[in-house]
Parts: C-alpha cells; structure tokens; sequence
C-alpha cells in the first residue's frame, strides 16, 4: 500500500465511521447473533492475494455488524459505558501510526514522559491528592494500565513487596491476608489468584449500609486474622462498586488498614471520573491523602477510547520493587529521575502502546469544563431518572442512584418475571440493560454514559420498562 493509496482509504475509512457514528440508532443495540455465527460466513482460510478495502467493508457490513452490540449506541445502558469519542480516536490513529514501544524511556522518551503529564494533569483535574502526582515529594505518579484488572493486580504486587514490620512478606506468602468487601469486582479474586495469594475476606456489606463496607468489619477481621498468625497486606476498598455504584467510607477504612500495616487500594474504575465536579468530590472522594493507590477508567466515562485505564501510586518504589527485573534500592524514597522512568517497571507486560496521546487529545479537544459538562449531564439525567423511577408505584428503587447508575426493579415481580421482562425489554432491540442482584434479588441496572445519551433517550427506555412491565408489548 503506497502512502498515497493510504491516503484514499483513510478517508474512506473516516466516511465508513462518520456514516456508522451518525446512523447509529438505525442498529439494535444488542447483537442477537448465536454463537459460533461467524465462522460459517468467512472462508477457512486468509487469501493469498491482497484484497481491497471495499470488499474487507462490504463484509464488515453483511458479517461483522450483526455480531456488534453497539456500546456507542445512545440506549446501550448496560455494565458501565465505555464511551468512544472522535477527539480519542483520533489520537488512537496517531499512536497506531507512530507505532512506537514506550516499555523503558529510551524506546520513545515522548510516550514516557507525555504519560507522565497527562496523568499529573488528569489527577490535578479530578483533585487527588499532591502525592500522587509526579512533581510530589513522596516518588509517586501516575501510569497507563489497560485496565482496572491490571491496575488491582499491579497494586497487589507492590504491596506485597513493601515490608510488614521490617520484614519481608514475599517470605511470608502462605501467611499474607487481602481483604476487600462482596461487593468488589472479580478482578481483585482474580488478582489474588495469579499472585498466589491465598487468603482472601469477602468482608460482607449489607443494604442497610448502602452496600459499603463498615470500618469496624474490617476491623475486627484484621485483628482475628492476626490473632491466627495471619498477617494482613492490602485492602482493596471501592468508590463506586460495579454493582450498584455503591461508595465505601475510604477514609477509615484506610485508618484501619494502616494501623495493621497494610497497603490501601482504591478501585474506583467506573466512578473515578466524577471527582472532577466539585459536589461529587466532596461527597465521595475524601481521605484519598490516606491511600497507597487509586485507580479509575477514563475508558468508561471520559471519552477515551478503551484502553485506558489510570493508575497512581504515592511512591512508586514499591511497585518498582515487585516489577522490576533490575535492582531498585539505589532510588529508594527519591523521585525518579526521567532516565529512570521506565513505565515497564509499573506494569505485567514488557510492550505498551502509545495511550497517553487518546487522553492527551481528549483533554485538549474538549478541555476541563466541557469534560464536567458532559460528566454533570449525565449525572443529571440520571438523577431524572430516578425521580421518574421513584414515583412509579409498579417499580422500586433498589439502591441510592449514584452517579450515572440507576438500579430498580418491578415491584412483586418474582426472580422468574423480572428475568422474562428484562429480557423482553433488550429483545425489543431498542435498548440493552443488564441485571445485577442485591440482597438476593434480581435487579435491573440503567447506566447512563453513553457518548451521543440525550434525554430523549432515557425518556425512550423508560416510557418502554414501563410498558413491557405493564403487560404491553414492546
Ligand atoms: N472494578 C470495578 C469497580 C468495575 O466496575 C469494573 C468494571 O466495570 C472493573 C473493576 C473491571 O474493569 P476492567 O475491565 O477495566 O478491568
């Protein structure tokens, strides 16, 4: 392919986009292919000869489409959003172009040190704490992980090679005990598990304390567990669980967990994004000064493009420690110096894309106010929602509506009838909800974050619910 021909096709392919983009609402929004759909369409095997653009988009058109559910589409309300934006994208063509392996400082000294920035200015505008970022005095600073998964299971690393009283917990592995709540996302199991951690609480929550873990819980775990021999290393505690949005008290959980000496994580993947509105920091994101590390998604909420998930440290050296190959203790408590910088260090992987230039572009493009705009307007339109919710006698609210996230359910519906009426709903192909379950009972979940959501929209899905519940048709 010459450039020029390259040329061509890039706006071809850019047209292809536009047209997808802004017809978007002409697709259903969950696919309803069955499994296995797509091998019988394709031939076995890749052409030996090259084939041309049209061909390749004439197949994504007959093949492709009818197995994508639109996660762009203004009704897809379901997980949380991982909302795609122009300004992202175009920064995410820039970074396939360069086509650069920012794994050490020398591989591309801008990927490094533009990832660096963007996430001092990332953490200035959701106003964590001076620690975290890398003009601080503790070492700390942010980094780009590919996902809140990653960003658990890194932090797990560190924690477990910074020192328990003086000693050293990589030699007391069969003792060292997390600690998270029911509510937690998969990912910090999963995290326990490739780490061979093998004693992980479940610290149950309840629906009296709005799904958030009690201090005096974790308390007393922490003490029977060392009681037992047993020495506690990391809490991960959440702002925003995937469930149901719920916010644990960071602030004492973190006294807690430090009094015991263990490493605190904040998860805040989906929710993180709101602390940048005033109103959502002071209600959600206080004591963060308290945490060892904290973690969000600009790849859910802020219009980056998936993957892009933020992770910062208060001092990096421990993180370092566990993922380095090479020895550390020579930049022990110092801010690293740039040629030290080498973002391998902070990751699993050696190789890592070029991402900061997607949040660089989409904090550029839209700029800080536009950015609490977009995050308010769907913070207002869920709040709406859950008025409408609220006054509906056929429906009850199931949890307090925290940012974007609605959770409800049709009142005296059996665990039967509101699987079989959700269903009905997302069949209609008109909206896409998933269900989660609180207090054992099936509860539907309305995410509001898509990129192109207008009210319209949620007017749309709502007026639907309530007719699908009310025996009509949808
Ligand atoms: N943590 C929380 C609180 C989440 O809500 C999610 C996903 O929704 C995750 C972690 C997993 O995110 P990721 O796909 O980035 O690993």
């Amino acid at each position: 392919i010459s450039h020029e021909d390259f040329r061509q096709l890039g706006y071809k392919m850019i047209d292809a986009i536009v047209d997808y983009r802004s017809n978007i609402e002409k697709h259903p929004v969950r696919s309803e292919v069955a499994p296995g759909y797509l091998a019988e369409k394709l031939p076995e095997s890749a052409p030996t000869q090259p084939e041309g653009l049209d061909a390749i988009l004439s197949d994504v058109q007959t093949h492709i489409m009818p197995g994508i559910t639109h996660w762009q589409h203004p009704s897809f309300f379901s997980w949380y959003p991982a909302n795609s934006s122009y300004p992202a994208l175009l920064g995410d063509m820039l970074s396939s172009a360069l086509g650069v392996v920012g794994f050490a400082w020398i591989g591309s000294p801008a990927a490094t040190e533009l990832e660096t920035v963007t996430l001092d200015w990332l953490a200035r505008f959701l106003r964590l704490p001076n620690a975290f970022l890398s003009t601080g005095t503790t070492g700390g600073g942010g980094v780009i992980q590919g996902t809140a998964s990653e960003a658990a299971l890194v932090a797990l690393l560190a924690a477990r090679a910074r020192p328990l009283d003086g000693r050293d917990p990589g030699a007391d592995g069969p003792r060292l005990v997390a600690y998270t709540t029911d509510q937690a996302h998969s990912c910090v199991k999963k995290a326990c598990a490739v780490a061979g951690i093998q004693h992980l609480r479940l610290l149950p929550t309840s629906a009296e304390r709005g799904w958030a873990l009690d201090p005096a819980t974790l308390e007393a775990a922490m003490t029977a567990d060392e009681g037992h021999g047993l020495m506690p290393f990391f809490l991960t505690t959440l702002i925003g669980t995937t469930s149901s949005a719920a916010v644990d008290p960071v602030a004492e959980l973190a006294a807690v967990a430090r009094r015991h000496g263990a490493w605190v994580h904040v998860d805040a993947a989906y929710a993180g994004v709101f602390a940048c509105l005033p109103d959502q920091h002071d209600l959600y994101f206080q004591g963060l000064e308290g945490v060892d590390s904290f973690s969000t998604n600009p790849h859910k909420g802020m219009l980056v493009t998936f993957d892009c998930s933020a992770l910062w440290v208060q001092n990096s050296f421990w993180l370092r420690t566990a993922l380095s190959l090479e020895p550390q203790f020579q930049f022990a408590g110092l801010r690293h110096a740039a040629e030290h910088l080498d973002y391998k260090d902070w990751q699993v992987p050696l190789g890592r894309r070029f991402r900061a230039l997607k949040l660089w572009f989409v904090l550029r493009m839209y700029g800080t106010e536009r950015l609490q705009a977009y995050l308010r307007h769907h913070l207002d339109m869920a709040k709406a929602l859950a008025q409408l919710v609220e006054a509906d006698p056929a429906f009850d609210i199931i949890a307090t509506p925290r940012f974007g996230l609605v959770c409800f359910a049709p009142r005296g519906a059996s665990e039967e009838e509101s699987t079989a009426l959700l269903e009905r709903v997302n069949a209609s192909g008109r909206t896409f909800m998933v269900h989660t379950r609180l207090g054992g009972r099936h509860v539907w979940r309305l995410a509001v974050g898509g990129v192109h959501t207008q009210w319209r929209h949620v007017e749309e899905v709502w007026a639907l619910v309530q007719k699908v519940v009310g025996g009509g048709e949808a």
